[in-house]
């Protein structure tokens, strides 16, 4: 089955659990606007390479598209409608103005000097330009694409408009109207969604337990959040594996190691002075596998699956990636009573705050870090709410209560417009 069907195959269980209008179901199994377009890129030796790229408007009707751009070589029209088609219901979850939007460039850009991405990341942006605006669907980054990226990016579609239109895109670097906050929102916003846990499950931080899977920026963000509330990290991991001690690791000094080394490393550091710690080491499979409280896969999609599922001992589990989890996953840990917070909520932090740079840049205004932390942790903590709610009253995991509301919002907005059952009551 291929991506975009198994996220529609999706949409079907869940409809099956809210009260739908079936108009708004086949409105939502098609995108508004799917894109191909080719880039030819004048190399640096003079050749000349040409690339496939997609844009792909999922859904407007509650707002703007908005969604990542990707250069990946697997990118794929069928790829970027099922990202497209999650993003949609992503804002709605947290509730923001937004619709659903992916785009992306099937190229592998460690293979391009960086006057060569410079020059596809402007060619994609001059082909896409008639489809996005800041009224119209709004790209941001995504895997391997940067805030330097967008910078161009933002760069380009503002000469071609013949004016500086910054609200075009988000992730941009700050001095380029980027917003402060942006680089820790999903790792803050997932902190937030565990913080609401924290009294639910009757958490006491310095007895509850965490491993995180993915050291990277959403990773580390939200490992030194809950490390600072006094939380026990006990393991991390990057894509060479990962450490474990039962003690609980200092994060700062692991991200500080990181960042020098960009290794996952056992370090206590006072300053620039790192000491070793004990450890063991681990792979990101037994990781997956550790006895924790909290489970917090945060790499890669399809890493918790049919075969591995029921070895997973963890309680909680905290999906910061996109998509770690498989279906038939999905089914073993309901089964065993383990609780998911489902990625569409748990990584929503990092555009949510894409939605504060868009607003910031639309008033030109810059809203102050505190400020931005304040709205990213009431719109978190709010969704949160009732996405669990819905769990309780639908008596439901809280994937599927995340796609309901979701559903129910897109299903207001697409009913406002007008339904078979309107018209023909205003006919009678
Ligand atoms: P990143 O590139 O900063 O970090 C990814 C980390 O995962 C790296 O440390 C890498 O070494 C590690 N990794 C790769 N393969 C691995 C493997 N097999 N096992 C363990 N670790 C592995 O990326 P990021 O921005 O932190 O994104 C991580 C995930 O979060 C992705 O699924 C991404 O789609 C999702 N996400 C990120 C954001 C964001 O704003 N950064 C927003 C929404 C969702």
């Amino acid at each position: 089955m291929t991506l975009f069907a198994s996220a529609l195959r999706r949409l079907d269980e869940v409809a099956a659990v809210v009260d739908l209008n079936p108009e708004v179901l086949e409105r939502l199994r098609h995108p508004r606007y799917a894109v191909e377009v080719s880039i030819p890129l004048r190399r640096d030796d003079g050749s000349l390479t040409v690339f496939s790229g997609y844009r792909v408007r999922y859904e407007d009707t509650r707002g703007p598209g908005k969604g990542g751009i990707r250069f990946h070589p697997s990118v794929s029209m069928d790829e970027v409608k099922a990202l497209a088609f999650w993003m949609t219901f992503k804002c709605a979850v947290v509730g923001i103005p937004f619709g659903g939007a992916k785009g992306g460039v099937s190229v592998d850009p460690k293979q391009l000097s960086l006057l060569e991405l410079e020059r596809l990341s402007r060619g994609f942006i001059r082909k896409i330009a008639p489809y996005i605006g800041p009224d119209q669907d709004v790209p941001a980054p995504d895997v391997y694409t940067n805030a330097m990226v967008m910078g161009w990016m933002m760069d380009e579609y503002s000469t071609i408009q013949g004016r500086y239109v910054p609200a075009v895109i988000t992730g941009k670097p700050v001095a380029l109207g980027g917003s402060e906050g942006r680089v820790d929102a999903t790792g803050r916003g997932a902190y937030h969604c565990i913080k609401e846990l924290e009294s639910r499950r009757g958490w006491v931080p310095k007895r509850t337990t965490v491993a995180v899977q993915g050291f990277g920026n959403a990773g580390q963000n939200v490992a030194r959040l809950l490390h600072r509330d006094g939380y026990r990290v006990l393991a991390v991991s990057d894509s060479r594996g990962g450490i474990y001690s039962p003690e609980g690791f200092d994060i700062p000094s692991l991200i500080q190691i990181k960042q020098e080394t960009r290794e996952v490393r056992a370090v206590y550091c006072r300053g620039a002075l790192c000491d070793i710690v004990q450890a063991e080491a681990l792979t990101n499979e037994e990781l997956l596998e550790l006895d924790v409280d909290i489970l917090i896969p945060a790499a890669l999609e399809d890493q918790i699956t049919a075969e591995n599922a029921p070895r997973v001992r963890a309680r909680t589990i905290v999906e910061v990636a996109n998509g770690p989890v498989t279906p038939e996953a999905d089914r073993n840990l309901t089964e065993r009573d383990i609780l998911l917070v489902p990625d569409i909520l748990a990584n929503a932090g990092g555009v949510t705050v894409s939605y504060f740079e868009w607003a910031q840049n639309r008033q030109h205004l810059n809203w102050p870090l505190p400020e931005i932390h304040e709205r990213l942790a009431a719109t978190m903590s709010q969704a949160f709410r009732d996405v669990y709610e819905a769990s309780e009253s639908i008596g439901c995991d809280m994937r599927t209560a995340a796609y309901a509301c979701a559903l129910r919002r897109l299903n207001h907005a697409i009913e406002a417009k007008g339904t078979l059952a309107y018209f023909r009551s205003r006919e009678a």
